[in-house]
């Protein structure tokens, strides 16, 4: 059974969902990945790595052996091109044709024919505009293909007691919660795969520590989803991804969505 994932940028799928996609490689789904941008606007590493021009190629490079260490099956690139971050840490989203990009995720759900969708949350995380318009047209393609979709399922969903609250989308409640422990060193090999962002991984939380951590220090060992599509209340659905994630799932009372 076949999982697409899409997301924004390349080291997205690590950051935000890392653990989860290495579970459902484990017990058997062929995951799937489908990248808008190259990353080409990001950041260029400490030290530096490349040139500008070159980012887009290295991060292409740097997505290839992240999936290795995904244990996924196949990456694919939109190509959209990811605009530089601004002066003061200004972000911008990669499109603002969100019918085209709607139209584009419509074509590859159905050539590939997933059992299930994973992108990113309502809130683009923390806001990040190419986040959010990421989410809008999986939304929308979601909606579109209605009764022939696969389940679609959102990362970074909320739930009280999540050491990271900041990285979560408030309104989408968390329906599942996984203790990610058993896949810490191949989220950590991922992680540390996206080279030319390892600096920005550990920044903010090394600063708060007041010394260098690593890479693997920073990433956490609880993710979860919520289910988007169909809804959660919508009685009978066969939920295999929940199914087949129940042996690390957590007992979390989930927030109330706000
Ligand atoms: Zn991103």
């Amino acid at each position: 059974m076949k999982i697409l994932v899409f997301v924004a940028h390349p080291d997205d799928e690590t950051v935000f969902t890392g653990g989860t996609l290495i579970l459902l490689a484990r017990v058997g789904f062929q995951v799937h990945y489908l990248v808008a941008t190259r990353g080409e606007g990001g950041e260029m590493g400490e030290p530096q790595l490349c040139v500008r021009d070159e980012l887009g190629q290295l991060r292409e490079k740097e997505m290839r052996c992240a999936l290795r260490a995904l244990g996924g099956t196949s990456v694919s690139f939109l190509d959209y091109v990811d605009p530089i971050v601004g002066a003061e840490n200004q972000l911008f989203p990669y499109t603002d044709d969100v019918d085209r990009l709607t139209q584009q995720l419509v074509e590859h759900i159905q050539a590939l024919g997933p059992v299930a969708f994973i992108s990113h949350g309502s809130t683009g995380e923390y806001g990040h505009p190419a986040h959010l318009i990421s989410h809008a047209a999986a939304h929308k393609a979601i909606a579109h293909i209605a009764d022939a979709a696969p389940l679609f399922y959102t990362f970074s969903a909320a739930f009280n007691g999540h050491p990271r609250p900041r990285l979560l989308n408030k309104p989408d409640s968390a329906h599942i919660i996984l203790d990610i422990s058993s896949a810490h060193d191949q989220k950590s090999q991922a992680a540390l795969c996206h080279r030319s962002q390892n600096a920005l991984f550990v920044r903010r939380s090394s600063k708060r520590a007041g010394r260098p951590l690593t890479v693997p220090e920073v990433l956490v060992n609880v993710e979860s989803l919520h289910r988007a599509y169909p809804p959660v209340n919508n009685g009978a659905v066969d939920d295999f991804i929940s199914r087949a994630l129940k042996p690390w799932t957590q007992e979390i009372a989930p927030s109330e969505p706000k």
